[in-house]
């Protein structure tokens, strides 16, 4: 169970992937825009950020990159929420700095995996 952050404009999008992790025991806070996702991260401090890309104004790709240069952020992983299919899109999603990638609708299986992937204690990680 972990406390997330969803960063989405479309309220029926932000509406299923609410339920979808209140369903799995996660408390959700919600952000219509990158500005005030940005705020809500640090004031928060979310386990976790699901982030629209298409986003009005500044798009979640920039609002990754500023998350991910704040000291305060840097360290929440970000699964980039996206309709774009394309190859070089995805690779757009990992050099702004999001840690996963999940291309809508959703599906709460693979949401599920994602998050649990990134959730796991980093004791677990083969990296140390
Ligand atoms: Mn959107």
């Amino acid at each position: 169970m972990a406390h997330i952050l969803i960063v989405e404009d479309n309220e029926a999008n932000m509406r299923l992937a609410r339920l979808l992790l209140v369903n799995a025991g996660h408390t959700v806070v919600w952000a219509a825009d990158a500005e005030s996702g940005l705020t809500l991260a640090r004031e928060a401090q979310p386990a976790l950020i699901l982030m629209d890309i298409q986003l009005p104004g500044m798009d979640g790709l920039a609002a990754t990159a500023l998350l991910k240069q704040d000291p305060h952020t840097a360290h929440i992983p970000v699964i980039a929420l996206t309709a774009m299919a394309m190859k070089e899109d995805r690779e757009k999603t990992r050099l702004a700095g999001c840690d996963a990638y999940i291309s809508k609708p959703l599906r709460y299986k693979e949401l599920y995996q994602v998050i649990d992937t990134l959730l796991q204690p980093t004791t677990t990680s083969p990296l140390r």
